[in-house]
């Protein structure tokens, strides 16, 4: 059993943004997100909401991580959500000039960028919560992606996300590793706060 508390969230994820070279910005001090956040009904063909943007949403965008006011309250999924975001970043450094306008424009590459992120979400919490052979089902992947669609993701895409994310969790399974260093080290930070909790 592991428990994190609010301070913890904002004391390991200020160290992995740091040592990733990400800035993080509140949403609510930021005029580019309440400008894209007018845009976002249009842009999303209403499926995502201006305020739900404004506070149910974190956005990444290049080397910015754009969090709403809500972000740490819930510290075990704002750790898992960072490092959902440090993958984006990693996926945009890889290919800066291309990455946001194909992340726009095409639903696959859409879906497989959310993929590696919600692929990077599963290794962590494998790794801090010590659970490295439990392989979650099928359906329980497609269930909690299901958010995905109001990213224009279809059930097709969303069930070629649930075939990657399957398949890197069984390679790292048969390999006994990590392949992401930042995954490592965000949950070894983890790990080492939680474990010293009685
Ligand atoms: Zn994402």
């Amino acid at each position: 059993m592991y428990q994190v508390t609010e301070d913890h969230a904002r004391t390991i994820i200020a160290a992995m943004a740091k040592k990733e070279g990400i800035t993080i910005i509140p949403k609510n001090k930021s005029t580019f997100m309440k400008v894209l956040s007018d845009l976002m009904p249009i842009l999303t063909g209403g499926g995502i909401k201006r305020d739900e943007f404004m506070t149910k949403y974190v956005t990444t965008i290049m080397d910015r991580v754009y969090i709403d006011d809500d972000f740490y309250k819930d510290p075990d999924s704002a750790l898992s959500c960072f490092i959902h975001e440090i993958q984006h970043v990693h996926d945009y450094r890889k290919d800066r000039i291309r990455y946001n306008t194909r992340y726009l424009a095409n639903a696959h590459y859409r879906a497989l960028s959310e993929a590696n992120g919600e692929s990077a979400e599963y290794q962590m919490r494998r790794i801090y919560t010590n659970s490295m052979v439990q392989m979650p089902s099928a359906s329980t992947v497609f269930n909690s992606l299901k958010k995905y669609r109001n990213y224009g993701l279809s059930d097709d895409d969303i069930e070629s996300m649930v075939g990657v994310i399957r398949s890197d969790l069984r390679t790292l399974d048969l390999l006994g590793m990590v392949s992401n260093e930042s995954i490592r080290t965000m949950a070894v930070m983890i790990s080492s706060v939680t474990h010293n909790k009685p």
